[in-house]
């Protein structure tokens, strides 16, 4: 068994995973939702895109530009 989980952080933007105070601090697997769901959005994900833009919409994604605008 290793050490209880410390905090850790994500690999792309340096974050802080699972963050209760942070809504788009989500680990996905070593990553936050922050960067993956934005990831996710441009690839096309549908489901990830729905998500992402009700969170840019709720203020939680300044700057984030909307891969399906032309
Ligand atoms: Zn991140």
């Amino acid at each position: 068994m290793k050490n209880s989980k410390k905090h850790e952080y994500c690999q792309i933007c340096r974050r802080l995973l699972d963050n209760p105070r942070d809504p788009l601090s989500g680990d996905c697997g070593g990553d936050c939702w922050g960067c993956i769901g934005a990831i996710e959005a441009e690839m096309g994900n549908a489901q990830s895109l729905a998500y992402v833009r009700k969170e840019y919409e709720a203020g939680l994604r300044p700057g984030w530009i909307d891969p399906s605008t032309p």
